[in-house]
């Protein structure tokens, strides 16, 4: 054994029951307290903690989180690596190199950091222009809070690191919630370019980290879709897909989410734009279940939807009311779609699987008498890899239909 795997395996460690290895084997970065056999030493919430088999051996290195059933998250699956500073600044580096590549003239925004998937469990850094938002939401992400927040800093054109780190799931680690400038003073406006087009973020207020950055390809695909076509976008946010579309040369757009600051911060979106005609978009502020249901009765049709809901299920044990709402928002749209129509569906739920969510677009369809075609599978865009160890990384989940 090297001396620095034995040098960790003398501080604070996780043994783990027999046969209880094999998640981490498969570079599975969750350890439950299912798994957990004992706990030596007395590690803290954050202390770093060796993760050994029943039988002795070391496995890894993770982050003790005493609150969470989530009881340690793995920082790397070599046992002799020891995590420090550098080893923060480190994956960092790696993250945001694999992002180099996607900025450009055209684009300024993109997930730096997609928390476990890049090595980093439970910290998200999304970059807008020169602006980065973090968002820590584990126990080791938070003790390394000032290593993350210096590598952040530290990227070529950062000038300000803003923190969000008010998710709810930071509860169950027992963290409580913390927001404000981190490092630098965030501008006055900031904005975004993706795709040319221009977007507000709110970093302070808006919602997740300011902007949903994993539908980028998405609105991509939207926008080769939209030439002449009268689109509805529900759940719209801040016009995402609503800009995409009338900037690929939809007819008109509706847009329909219930949150009067989205709705407000899209109007002023659109106005941005200085290419783009706001006499083409509507805006409704109300509830998606309710407006489609005038809008239906009211016997408006439409040649492109997008119907991209909040989380519903969160996880496994939300899936059956998820379902319903998944159907119930799935069947308006397919109602209200043309023949020769299509609609782009969604489902960030991690409790629903892409399996699932198919099955349900499918009982929408048939509800709807309509025959309804795939014609492409769409997931986040490549600013939110997945580590194949990690399936769950996989959140997003779309499909893309055309109406016969
Ligand atoms: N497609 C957007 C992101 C959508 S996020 C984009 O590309 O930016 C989901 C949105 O659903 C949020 O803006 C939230 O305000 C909205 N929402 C949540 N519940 C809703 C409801 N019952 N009716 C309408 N909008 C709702």
């Amino acid at each position: 054994m090297s001396r620095s795997a034995d040098r960790a395996r003398r501080g604070p460690a996780v043994r783990l029951k027999p046969a209880r290895d094999r998640s981490v084997a498969h570079r599975h970065p969750w350890i439950f307290a299912g798994a957990i056999d004992d706990v030596v030493g007395d590690p803290q919430s954050g202390d770093t903690v060796s993760i050994v088999a029943a039988g002795g051996e070391a496995l890894a290195v993770a982050a003790y989180s005493p609150a969470s059933q989530i009881r340690a998250r793995v920082w790397t699956f070599d046992p002799g690596e020891t995590v420090d500073d550098a080893f923060i600044a480190d994956r960092i580096g790696r993250a945001a190199a694999l992002r180099a590549p996607m900025f450009d003239s055209k684009h300024d925004a993109a997930r730096l950091v997609h928390g476990e998937s890049d090595g980093l469990p439970g910290v998200v850094a999304d970059r807008y222009a020169n602006v980065v938002v973090l968002q820590l939401t584990s126990a080791g992400g938070e003790r390394r809070r000032e290593a993350i927040v210096g590598a952040l800093a530290a990227l070529p054109g950062v000038t300000a690191v803003y923190e969000r780190s008010d998710a709810e799931v930071r509860t169950l680690e027992g963290l409580p919630p913390r927001t404000g400038a981190a490092s630098g003073v965030l501008p006055p406006d900031p904005a975004i370019v993706e795709d040319g087009i221009a977007y507000g973020v709110d970093p302070i207020a808006g919602q997740k980290t300011g902007f949903y950055l994993d539908q980028r390809d998405n609105r991509r695909i939207v926008r080769s879709l939209a030439r002449g076509r009268r689109v509805l976008n529900v759940f719209c946010y801040t016009g995402g897909f609503t800009l995409a579309a009338l900037a690929g040369g939809a007819a008109r757009a509706m847009s329909i989410d219930s949150s009067a600051d989205a709705i407000a911060q899209a109007r002023a979106n659109v106005a941005r734009n200085a290419s783009l005609d706001p006499a083409t978009s509507e805006w409704i502020e109300a509830d998606a279940f309710v407006d489609l249901r005038r809008l239906r009765n009211a016997g408006a049709s439409f040649d492109l939807i997008v119907v991209d809901p909040p989380k519903f299920a969160p996880t496994a044990a939300h899936a059956e009311r998820a379902a319903r709402a998944y159907k119930d928002v799935n069947l308006l749209a397919l109602k209200m779609l043309e023949p020769g129509g299509m609609l782009a569906t969604f489902s960030c739920s991690g409790g629903v699987s892409a399996e699932l969510f198919q099955k349900i677009v499918a009982g929408a369809a048939v509800d709807a008498k309509a025959d309804v075609q795939i014609v492409r599978k769409l997931g986040a865009s490549a600013d939110h890899p997945v580590a194949l160890g990690f399936p769950e990384g996989e959140y997003l989940k779309g499909l893309l239909l055309r109406r016969a």
